[in-house]
Parts: C-alpha cells; sequence; structure tokens
C-alpha cells in the first residue's frame, strides 16, 4: 500500500531531511501564508531562512555551498512545500543553480552558487516575452557585445521569483543576423542596484496569488562580458532544451503530491460532512470517485518515483520527461476538479485548501513547456 506521506524512494537519511524540511515549512511558511497572498510574494527573509536550513541548492555539491544530495532530497523540498499549500518556486532557484553548474566556469560556480545556497541571492529563469511563450525564437530582447560587457534591451513576462530576484538567467539574442536556435545565449543578470533593470509589480493570477510572477524590463543594462554562460555565443536554446527537464521533473514532483494531498484531504472531508442523515462517503459514488482518484493518484506516484529514480541514475530522457510532466499534471488536476466537486460549495471557497489546490495547480498544465508543445516532442520520438 503506498503511504501519502511517505513516497517509497525513500531512505533513512532523507527521511530525516524530510522531517526538519516539514517542521521548518509548517512553522515558518504556512502561517503566513495570507500575508503573503496580500502582498503576492514571499516575505524576502523566507529565502535567507530557507537556505539556513539547507532547504535550497539540496542537490548542488557541498563544495559550492550546497546540500550535497541528489534530485530525491530536492522532490523532498518540493513535496514538503506542496503538502503545506506553500508555492515557494524553490525549484525555479535551484533550477538556476543547475545551469550555473552545468555550463558555468569555475570561477561563475563560485561566485554564485554559496550565495545562492544561503538564499541571500534568489534565482529567476527569464525566457519568455509577450511575443515568444512556447515559440522562444519569437523573443525579442538583444543583448549587444560592447567591449567588456553587454547592453541588454527588452523585457520579460511571466517571470516566477521575479519580484526577489537577484540572479536572473537571462536568455537573449545575441546574433540578430542569425535565425534558429544558434541565435540565442543565456546571461546572468545580477540585479542589485544594475542601472536599466525594473521589475514590475508582481502580475494578478488566477491562483499562486502567495507567489511572485512579474514583468522584467531591461533598457541598455550593462552586464560584464563574463556573465554569459558557456563557452560561447548562440548556446542558449541547447542549454535550454537540457535544463528544461530538471523544471518539468520537479513540476511532475509538486503535481503528485497536490494529487494525494486532494486525495487525503477529500476523505477527510467526506467522513465528516453529512447529507440525507449519513457521511457523504456512504454514498456510493462519493467511494467510485474516490477510489478512482486514489488509484490514479498511485499510479502517478509509480510513474514519478521511476522517473525520479532514472533522473538521479542520469538515465532519463528528455522524452520521458515531456511525458511525466504532460501526464501527471493532467492527471493532477483530473484529481483536484474531482475532489472540489466532492466537497461541493465548500469546495468554491478560497478558505478550503481543495480551492486553493484547484487554482494553484492549473499553470502545472500550462508553464515550463505548455503540455501541447510536450505531446509534440513525444510524439517526435514515435
Ligand atoms: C504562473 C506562471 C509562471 C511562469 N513562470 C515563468 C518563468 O519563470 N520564466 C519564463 O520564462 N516563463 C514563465 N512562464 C511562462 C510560460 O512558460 C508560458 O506561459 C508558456 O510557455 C506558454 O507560452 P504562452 O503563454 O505565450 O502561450 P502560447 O505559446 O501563446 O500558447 C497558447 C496556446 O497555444 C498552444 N500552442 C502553442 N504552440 C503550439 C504547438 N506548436 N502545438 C500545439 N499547441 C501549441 C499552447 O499549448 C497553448 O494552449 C510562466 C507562466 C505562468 C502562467
Amino acid at each position: 500500500m503506498i503511504s501519502l506521506s511517505q513516497p517509497p524512494r525513500t531512505t533513512d537519511a532523507l527521511r530525516t531531511f524530510r522531517s526538519g524540511v516539514r517542521a521548518f515549512v509548517q512553522n515558518e511558511f504556512a502561517p503566513n501564508q495570507d500575508r503573503w497572498r496580500q502582498q503576492q510574494f514571499p516575505d524576502a527573509d523566507a529565502w535567507t531562512k530557507a537556505g539556513a536550513v539547507g532547504m535550497l541548492l539540496s542537490d548542488v555539491p557541498a563544495e559550492y555551498g550546497g546540500g550535497g544530495g541528489t534530485f530525491a532530497h530536492e522532490a523532498v523540498v518540493v513535496e514538503e512545500l506542496t503538502r503545506a499549500g506553500v508555492p515557494l518556486h524553490s525549484f525555479i532557484h535551484d533550477n538556476v543553480a543547475h545551469y550555473i553548474l552545468a555550463y558555468g566556469s569555475e570561477a561563475q560556480k563560485r561566485h554564485w552558487l554559496p550565495r545562492m545556497a544561503r538564499g541571500e541571492l534568489v534565482g529567476a529563469i527569464a525566457m519568455s516575452e509577450r511575443t515568444a511563450g512556447s515559440d522562444l525564437q519569437g523573443m525579442r530582447s538583444t543583448a549587444r557585445r560592447d567591449g567588456d560587457h553587454y547592453v541588454i534591451s527588452g523585457a520579460k513576462t511571466f517571470i516566477t521569483n521575479g519580484w526577489h530576484a537577484g540572479l536572473v538567467c537571462l536568455a537573449v539574442k545575441t546574433d540578430p543576423k542569425a535565425t534558429g536556435p544558434k541565435a540565442i545565449s543565456l546571461i546572468m543578470v545580477e540585479t542589485k542596484g544594475l542601472p536599466g533593470y525594473r521589475v514590475g509589480h508582481p502580475l494578478e493570477k488566477i491562483g499562486m496569488h502567495a507567489q511572485d510572477t512579474c514583468e522584467l524590463f531591461f533598457e541598455n543594462v550593462q552586464v560584464p562580458a563574463a556573465n554569459l554562460l558557456g563557452p560561447a555565443e548562440g548556446k542558449g536554446s541547447f542549454q535550454i532544451m537540457d535544463k528544461m527537464s530538471y523544471e518539468r521533473l520537479a513540476i511532475a514532483v509538486a503535481a503528485v503530491a497536490t494529487a494525494e494531498r486532494a486525495v487525503a484531504v477529500t476523505t477527510k472531508y467526506v467522513k465528516e460532512r453529512q447529507a440525507f442523515g449519513k457521511p457523504l462517503i456512504e454514498f456510493q459514488n462519493t467511494r467510485f470517485r474516490l477510489a478512482e482518484c486514489k488509484t490514479e493518484a498511485h499510479i502517478a506516484r509509480v510513474f514519478l518515483d521511476t522517473c525520479v529514480e532514472r533522473f538521479v541514475a542520469g538515465a532519463l530522457d528528455a522524452f520521458t520527461t515531456a511525458m511525466a510532466k504532460y501526464w501527471l499534471t493532467d492527471s493532477e488536476c483530473r484529481i483536484v476538479d474531482e475532489c472540489l466537486q466532492l466537497h461541493g460549495g465548500y469546495g468554491y471557497l478560497a478558505e478550503y485548501p481543495i480551492a486553493r489546490m484547484w487554482t494553484d495547480s492549473r499553470v502545472h498544465r500550462i508553464y515550463a513547456g505548455t503540455n501541447e508543445v510536450l505531446k509534440e516532442m513525444i510524439a517526435a520520438s514515435l
């Protein structure tokens, strides 16, 4: 029987790590969610506090300030945040670290990773623009080489962690004449006190209200040429394709944790709520719907755990990662919607966790490659 609180891949070390993260998230983050939602971003010190307990860069080598763990540690962090209903996107921050780890120079790693691990430098990934979402080739932001610097102009939208971002992994066109993937490069931008850089107010979303999603503006922003990621310009598209798998798998982890949480809170609810003189669970329809949801969540967990194991072993291909992100987030939304229905009108009230799960989970099918784009990608492997 699958446990809803301890996925089967767990070990003693991971169990200890999980209990520390769980206690911290429950005590430090969960009680602040109403306030975070109102201000539309987490407290700035949420990041340094998370860093202090080892929740950030848990799967980055210790020599760069990380926890020295694997993606299994990252999954624990994502699961515990999800189960507490805290939409802090530390996996995006951690993904930025993995771009640096994979493609940065030794000097870049030592310069940025320890501060990221401590939460002093919050990471964001800025690719999307108004004219470029699924089709990143449509981006218009440019970086022009001028001596020892790049001069960056353009605007990005939908940027997770944008409000606090101190280090932006920015996708830009470095060669305006080039067409196709070779036009794009990734440049790391340290934003603190940077002339010409501006953050828009967090965007009004239908869910994830406690999490900052912002527009970023660059007006002739100068950054050192040494901030280019990789050995040469024009490698950005390849780097994105490679490291997007990390983000997609982290979203799949959140999807399964949400589905399991939805089944758990709904099971409790239907045992307590009465209609026609008996608890809702005594209606066959309730039992059958929940049985279906629990079965689907179980299948999702087995698929996910296989993917995580293969990812940790360096053996998960991009197509299977795309399958995991697409299928597990579709499944999550099916389950959460069914569970909301079993709550009746209370499922529509924001104070009930299932309502927030419904609005928060919806974006999982959209970002990091929409599920339609991912199906095209999977189809390319046929
Ligand atoms: C809350 C939130 C957080 C985000 N965080 C970030 C972030 O941190 N960094 C970042 O860079 N971006 C971020 N994004 C942007 C996100 O990645 C894009 O919204 C997503 O890639 C889709 O792009 P689009 O919104 O421009 O939609 P479009 O590309 O305009 O797509 C519209 C519709 O057309 C479909 N479509 C498009 N192309 C195809 C195709 N080839 N085949 C079939 N169907 C297709 C899509 O599936 C979709 O249904 C975030 C978005 C949201 C909502």
